[in-house]
């Protein structure tokens, strides 16, 4: 008999007990609104911008509406002016160039290396051709540049570093947590990532005013005063009246969802990179198939996994995520003409100058991708790493 896969690849896990009461608690009284309080109270949202603050070693955070509400408003407390270039992975998310063009910014992609990170000889080479003076850096699926190279690099040219860690909320590189190498870190907790609100951003910065500008920006009114791991009142002074109001606050009931969460992250990590591991193990040595290196100094917090089809063409590898799909196997794949789901390539963003990357489309040809939720028992992870390679061995 075939061994099939019969999980679920998009399935997350509930929502912890302690995160349902706070947020009944919250319907209960009624007060949803961060700037809604009585006296004496802190506002959940504040509480989880503390926790979020200390966990990252970070002076400021702000909760947002979303990961992408983050990245934007972080170009602009950046001071990001109409026109200017940007720099970005040309293998990324769509909220990626869409927060550059959103903030008014040119998207300049900068080519990825086969271990899908950015590359750091066409960072430089690209810093020196547009005369950029932002990197908002992705850290798309997890992996993590090397991050004393890139700000050597980016210091050295005055480029002004934005982290986007969507898939790297509990990751370090090098003891340093993600998105404290830059001068801001934007996180998303929209279902599919480390920590689950539905929808959800947040973001720290230890600048004051860049966090007194975001803070402005979120739509907080003259209301700024209560934000416990906010800026100083007296950095507001000027910045409250010259910023504009671009509404995308967080609310108590998100904020409330996710503060257990986060006291669950470090150990949730190792849930899912033991998941990780299993998976790598099963398809080690598979003939055709390279798995992405992970490099020491990197903590990763896998929440997905990826290898690369170097030698196969585009219909060996629709016919592998075919016979793979047949046996319960969700596989993605990178090298579509067309996006699919959430998949999508520099070239489907129209409303970017098209640009010439060589090597990405050559990466991204053989991209194939897949989703560790931690529904999957450790079981599952063998059957699907047995399943992937028996198929890959059929050619
Ligand atoms: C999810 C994601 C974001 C932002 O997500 P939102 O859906 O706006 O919260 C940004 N970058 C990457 C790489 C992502 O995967």
């Amino acid at each position: 008999m075939v061994l099939k896969f019969r999980g679920d690849f998009t399935q997350q896990e509930p929502i912890p007990e302690a995160g349902i009461e706070a947020a009944v608690a919250v319907m209960r009284h009624g007060r949803l609104h961060r700037y809604n309080t009585v006296d004496g109270e802190t506002a959940e949202t504040v509480l989880l911008e503390q926790e979020f603050a200390a966990f990252k070693g970070a002076k400021y955070c702000l909760a947002v509406a979303s990961g992408g509400y983050a990245l934007t408003t972080a170009l602009r407390a950046c001071g990001i002016k109409h026109g200017d270039a940007v720099l970005t992975n040309a293998f990324t998310l769509a909220p990626v160039p869409g927060a550059i063009q959103g903030a008014g910014g040119r998207p300049v992609f900068v080519e990825i290396t086969p271990d899908l990170v950015l590359d750091l000889d066409d960072l430089s080479a690209k810093i020196a051709s547009s005369g950029a003076k932002f990197l908002m850096l992705s850290h798309m699926r997890g992996h993590l540049v090397d991050m004393e190279a890139l700000i050597a690099i980016t210091d050295a040219a005055g480029v002004q570093v934005i982290e986007d860690c969507a898939h790297t909320m509990g990751a370090n590189w090098n003891g340093v947590p993600s998105g404290r190498s830059g001068v801001v870190g934007c996180y998303s907790t929209q279902t599919f990532k480390h920590i689950n609100s539905g929808e959800g951003g947040l973001f720290v910065t230890d600048d004051a005013e860049v966090m007194a500008r975001a803070t402005m920006l979120s739509g907080s009114y003259m209301l700024y005063g209560s934000h416990a791991a906010g800026a100083p009142n007296e950095t507001f002074e000027d910045i409250r009246l010259e910023t504009p109001n671009c509404s995308g606050r967080m609310d108590n009931l998100r904020a409330a969802i996710l503060r257990p969460q986060l006291a669950d992250l470090p150990a949730q990590a190792e849930r899912w990179n033991e998941r990780y591991r299993t998976i790598e193990a099963g398809l080690n040595q598979v003939e055709n198939l390279t798995l992405i290196e992970r490099p020491a100094k990197e903590y990763f917090v896998a929440s997905s996994f990826q290898f690369l089809m170097p030698n196969f063409d585009a219909d060996q590898i629709q016919t592998l995520v075919a016979a793979c799909a047949a046996r319960g196997v969700q596989l993605k794949w990178f090298g579509a003409d067309k996006p699919v789901g959430f998949t999508s390539r520099h070239d489907s963003w129209r409303y970017v100058d098209p640009q010439d990357l060589p090597k990405t489309d050559k990466i991204m040809a053989g991209l194939v991708d897949m989703r560790i939720p931690l529904t999957l028992s450790m079981q599952d992870c063998e059957t699907i790493a047995t399943i992937i390679k028996e198929e890959v061995s059929k050619f």
